[in-house]
């Protein structure tokens, strides 16, 4: 047997620490998981359940990189977030055990094209195209747990050119990560190599080509990317 094209090559994520790679299947993203963004967003912050959507594994692209400013968008946005990845199989995960699932955490910036997202809403069409496109997906080294353990408070943050944009602390999570992973998994197989990105909190903005953006979430790490310009 043969490929007909050539098959696409596993992503992963370095491991903090060591040479090992965490191969990715796919990226599952939580939707307005803090209240004071929920607000931004124009949105009520009730405990409505946790809504997903998703990016392709390839999206991902390595701490240090330069991300070409999208195609077909004039408002690009930063959104950080808290990323937990999971390294063993499960379905109807209950939240007592969910955090045995967890392999690691690392942190991530869910590059958003606002106005693509928002048109699509306002419709009521997928948020695809505003989400998962080309490199929209930059992500730390990760972490493992059995290293660091589960953080469930921790201050999260994010810098453009050195000015504080995003300001919180994962305890502000709406739905934690139990409760997230005991969420995702009722309607469908949570699988090793999974990604979560468990959203964002107040103080998404814009970048421009050439801006410098930095963040953190303390105790699990940090990353740095720089807008380039414009994909060919
Ligand atoms: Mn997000």
């Amino acid at each position: 047997m043969t490929y007909v094209v050539p098959p696409p090559a596993v992503v992963s994520i370095p491991v903090a620490g060591g040479d090992d790679r965490f191969p990715v299947r796919r990226v599952i993203c939580v939707g307005r998981n803090y209240e004071a963004h929920a607000r931004e967003m124009g949105k009520d912050p009730t405990r409505e359940p946790p809504f997903f959507f998703t990016k392709p594994a390839d999206a991902i692209v390595p701490d240090g990189s330069a991300v070409p400013y999208p195609p077909e968008t004039s408002n690009l946005h930063y959104e950080m977030e808290l990323v937990v990845v999971i390294g063993k199989d499960g379905f109807e995960i209950p939240e007592a055990q969910a955090l045995e699932h967890v392999f690691g955490y690392s942190v991530g910036i869910d590059l958003t094209r606002r106005d693509l997202q928002f048109a699509a809403r306002d419709l009521g069409r997928p948020w695809d195209w505003g989400k998962a496109f080309d490199n929209s997906a930059p992500i730390s080294p990760i972490q493992p747990a059995a290293k660091i353990g589960h953080p469930a408070k921790g201050r999260i943050w994010l810098s453009v050119n050195g000015a504080i944009k995003q300001d919180a602390d994962i305890s502000d999570l709406i739905w934690n990560v139990p409760e997230i992973i005991a969420f995702a998994s009722r309607s469908i197989r949570l699988k090793a190599g999974d990604v979560i990105m468990t959203g964002t909190p107040a103080g998404v903005g814009a970048i421009v080509e050439g801006d410098k953006v930095e963040g953190a979430v303390d105790g699990v790490g940090s990353i740095s990317i720089t807008i380039a310009p414009r994909q060919k």
